[in-house]
């Protein structure tokens, strides 16, 4: 079966992007709510009706242009004002590549800037995907830099890297949302902890600290030993001096039924919805975490 980190590797191919993207959208309904807003605001009506929240992405990364960030950061406003009118729960979830991170860093800024500014406008909340490890510091502080002004935005962290307890302290001082997560990017054993095991050991640590110093945190995973753990950690707690706005959250398409038991036992949970058609890096990701998926993706491609 491929590995992890060949599949990682197989998401910077663009011969594999144009032979997948030619063959149709078709491999990652799965994943994604569709390609337009429509299509978004109608999964938001259906997961909110399930009494799940959202947090809302469009997909794209690495934007080289940046004019392109201006652009991304108005289809970003337009949502907002759509999830306004429509009056559906969720949020806005923004790759900073896709503002142009690698090539233009105080465009990318002033391109999320205003789109946290809008989300302020509107009642609403923005948090700034994490990208490999090569972007964290940037991302970290644009996201300082702009929640001076704005505290509606936040932030992920990754569980695998090693410099991660110290980034939640500081954060957590600076009262700063943070989302957990495992992590999806290839990194350097120096730079990440390089086993499961490892991973979900910081994964658990992290989610103490941010239960007792967090400032509204989101445990993003669909490990239910993860999942436990946070149970646990709040019931152990007593609710003293423990966040009582915290909430779980997982990715349109994984775990379904988890995610509507989680929201049946009266959990809060947000799922991750992205739409657009710049789907194939964000689809490779999410093979690469379950190579099990591959199956699934060859027995779509040979069907086509
Ligand atoms: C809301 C949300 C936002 C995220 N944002 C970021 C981000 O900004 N930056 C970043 O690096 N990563 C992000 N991730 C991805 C994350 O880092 C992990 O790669 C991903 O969530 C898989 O880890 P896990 O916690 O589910 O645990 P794992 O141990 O990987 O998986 C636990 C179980 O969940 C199921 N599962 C997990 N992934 C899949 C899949 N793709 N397909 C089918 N089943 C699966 C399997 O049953 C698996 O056994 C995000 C994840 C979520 C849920």
């Amino acid at each position: 079966m491929l590995s992890r980190t060949l599949l990682l590797k197989m998401a910077d191919s663009p011969l594999l992007r144009r032979l997948v993207e030619s063959r149709g959208s078709v491999f990652a309904a799965r994943f994604v709510a569709g390609s337009t807003l429509d299509d978004a605001i109608d999964t938001i009506r259906a997961l909110n009706r399930r009494g799940i929240d959202v947090t809302l992405s469009h997909l794209g990364e690495h934007v080289h242009d940046p004019t392109a960030a201006w652009a991304e950061a108005d289809i970003f406003c337009e949502a907002l004002e759509r999830i306004q009118k429509e009056n559906v729960r969720c949020h806005l979830s923004v790759k900073p590549s896709q503002m142009a991170l690698d090539v233009d860093k105080a465009v990318c800024e002033s391109a999320i800037r205003k789109v946290v500014e809008k989300a302020a406008e509107t009642g609403n909340r923005v948090r700034l995907d994490m990208e490999d490890s090569n972007t964290t510091d940037d991302i970290l502080g644009i996201t300082r830099r702009i929640h001076r002004n704005f505290p509606n935005i936040g932030v992920v962290i990754q569980a695998y890297l090693r410099r991660s307890p110290n980034d939640i302290d500081a954060l957590n001082e600076e009262k700063i949302s943070i989302r957990l997560c495992k992590g999806a990017y290839n990194e350097p054993a120096t730079v990440a902890y390089p086993t499961k095991a490892e991973v979900d050991a910081q994964y658990v640590s992290l989610m103490k600290v941010l239960l007792k110093n967090g400032t509204l945190p989101a445990f993003a995973t669909h490990d239910e030993k993860m999942i436990q753990a946070a149970i646990q950690a709040v019931a152990e707690y007593g609710g003293a001096g423990v966040a009582t706005n915290w909430e779980f959250q997982m990715l349109y398409g994984i775990r379904r039924e988890l995610q509507h038991t989680i929201a049946d036992k009266g959990h809060r949970i947000r799922v991750y919805v992205p739409y657009g058609t710049e789907w194939f890096p964000y689809y490779m990701r999410r093979l690469a975490e379950r190579p099990a998926n591959v199956v699934f993706f060859l027995k779509s491609m040979l069907k086509r």
